[in-house]
């Protein structure tokens, strides 16, 4: 069956010449980096090379990078490391919208004695930032706002905010998961302290990330164990697939303007071509400032399950915009938030491309899913034409 995949915000397909860097790392350089001899320098050059080459991605130095396992921890261990610099200060400010890898952490930790400030967002998912301004105090210790939005696709004025925050002295973080590969990120231009990012989101494999920290903070480990990454995290590197990200972001880097309106282009003709087709959907999100490869569409009265399924009979695979929570369908935090209605918020598919997609791929889309809504709706107790 053919396979039409625009689920790349939940993950991407490994590229080939970033597999093809990693081999030798598994028969070639399996030396642990700690190690005296010849082997473990020979890894130890690699670890070098990758890290530079993240920076390379960030405009940022190379002993900035600290790898991780993923995204998840990049998150965990900044805002902890964040809260352990200022014992005293029991505030978080973050945003309604944010992953689970932040907004799951910082209710833990709300738990845990601290407060967070959870940031409204406006219908279009955009921050508030009368609220934002007015959430800073001198008991806060860690900003951490999301850079883009893995539903929505809405960028954030990550300068602004990041520049905001510094001038109260306040540590800023930014989950930039969604962002780095797809939009430029400068740490020389942007004064964030820490930022996150996720190899599988930018196709190298899943299960390696990096955080990226400011030279001068001081960072206390979340992983505690050897003197691995310059003392900041313990436990062997996982040389694989840290060379593995060190390539995928050099890719991205050196493609990322012409991809940029390529993928655009994709992505907006199937908007288009969709709404023209299907009555009553609408794009969600901040249209003016979105990633380019993100779109999400509510199609009214019928379920995003159902949707989904039905693509997949034709190989198309995409994402709903609900999350199957204790049995009952709840439409995600993030269109909640936004205040989409529940009638649309159930309809609601994300489509994610990447430079795999082609023309082919959206004409498909194009062709079978205004049949598929027909067919939901006119199963659906709930749908009249008007
Ligand atoms: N942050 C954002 C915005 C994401 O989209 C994701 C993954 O979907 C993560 C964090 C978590 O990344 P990982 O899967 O590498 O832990």
């Amino acid at each position: 069956m053919k396979t039409v995949y625009v689920d790349n915000n939940a993950t991407t397909r490994v590229d080939e010449q970033v597999i093809a860097d990693m081999l030798p790392c598994f028969t070639e350089f399996y030396g642990n980096p700690s190690s005296m001899h010849h082997k473990g320098a020979e890894s130890g050059h690699v670890l070098k090379l990758a890290r530079q080459r993240v920076a390379k991605i960030l405009n940022a130095e190379a002993d900035e990078i600290l790898f991780t396992s993923c995204g998840t921890e990049s998150n965990n261990s900044a805002i902890r490391a964040a809260l352990k610099a200022n014992p005293y200060k029991k505030h978080i400010v973050t945003t309604m919208v944010e992953h689970p890898a932040v907004k799951s952490l910082c209710e833990s930790l709300d738990k845990e004695g601290y407060r967070t400030t959870y940031l409204p967002v406006d219908s279009k998912g955009r921050l508030n930032m009368a609220a934002f301004e007015a959430s800073l105090t001198p008991d806060t210790a860690i900003v951490s706002i999301m850079w883009a939005n893995n539903e929505t696709g809405t960028v954030f004025p990550i300068r602004d905010i990041a520049r905001r925050v510094k001038e109260k002295g306040i540590l800023f973080h930014t989950d930039a998961v969604q962002a780095v590969g797809k939009i430029p990120v400068d740490a020389r231009d942007i004064p964030f302290d820490m930022l996150s990012l996720s190899g599988h989101k930018l196709h190298a494999p899943k299960g390696v990330g990096a955080l990226y920290i400011r030279s001068g903070f001081k960072f206390a480990p979340y992983l505690i164990g050897g003197h691995q990454e310059h003392g900041k995290r313990g436990g062997t590197e996982n040389i694989a697939s840290i060379v593995a990200l060190g390539k995928a972001c050099e890719i991205a880097m050196n493609h990322i303007d012409e991809e940029n309106v390529r993928v655009k282009k994709l992505r907006d003709r199937l908007e288009t071509e969709l709404l023209a087709r299907i009555p009553k959907s609408f794009v969600n999100g901040d249209l003016d400032n979105r990633l380019p490869n993100t779109s999400s569409i509510s199609f009214e009265f019928i379920e995003g399950e159902a949707i989904l399924l039905m693509m997949n009979e034709f190989g198309i695979c995409a994402s709903s915009g609900s999350a199957c929570t204790s049995g009952s369908l709840e439409p995600s935090h993030v269109l909640r938030a936004m205040g989409v209605p529940f009638t649309a918020a159930h309809g609601t598919i994300r489509f994610s491309l990447c430079r795999y997609n082609t023309e082919d791929d959206v004409d498909f889309i194009i062709e079978k899913l205004p049949g598929v809504i027909k067919r939901l709706r006119d199963m659906s107790p709930f749908w009249k034409e008007d």
